[in-house]
């Protein structure tokens, strides 16, 4: 069985890659699909955000990674998959999932939402927090590292280097 796992992934933090990587555990492929954030513009382009998840999972071929054009159900339908991975970290996440769940089913009842609980130590990790470490850091890979994996803290040293 196949699930997708919409989301920003601005950058994809080690939050995001546990629950992968438990998922992977329930399902035999996972897909990220990587979309834009409905609240803030985009620190990373989405080649950037792809390149970045499929450099973190390397060689599994069970990860793959596509870029959202339009809604998440109907790339469902035109892909006949079934299955959203969604993560819980906070009751603020509940309530947004809870409805977007909703959304979703109304949209495409054959949808169904499987949702993980965020593992304690993950659930004050989030893409926005991460960004922010990166604009005060002096030291970013002293200071990322418990948070995001190697390869984002790369791509964000390659960004300071361009200013
Ligand atoms: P979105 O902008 O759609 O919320 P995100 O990239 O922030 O996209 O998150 C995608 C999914 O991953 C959401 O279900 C979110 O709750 C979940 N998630 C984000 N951070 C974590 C984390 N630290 N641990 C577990 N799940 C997380």
């Amino acid at each position: 069985m196949k699930i997708v796992y919409p989301g920003s992934f601005d950058p994809i933090t080690l939050g995001h890659v546990e629950v992968v990587d438990r998922a992977l555990r329930l399902f035999d492929e996972v897909t990220f699909l990587v979309a834009s954030s409905s609240t803030k513009p985009s620190f990373f382009t989405f080649e950037e955000r792809k390149d970045l998840i499929h450099s973190v999972f390397k060689n599994d071929k069970r990860v793959k990674v596509e870029v959202a054009s339009g809604l998440t159900t109907d790339f469902l339908k035109k892909n006949q998959l079934r299955f959203i991975l969604r993560a819980l970290r906070n009751s603020n996440d509940y309530e947004y999932e809870k409805q977007m769940g909703h959304y979703n089913y109304s949209l495409n009842n054959e949808v169904e939402t499987v949702y993980l609980f965020a593992r304690p130590g993950k659930e004050f990790l989030s893409s926005s927090g991460v960004k922010e470490i990166f604009r005060h850091s002096k030291n970013l890979e002293r200071d990322l590292s418990e948070f995001v994996p190697l390869e984002v803290i790369k791509a964000f040293i390659d960004k300071r280097d361009l200013k």
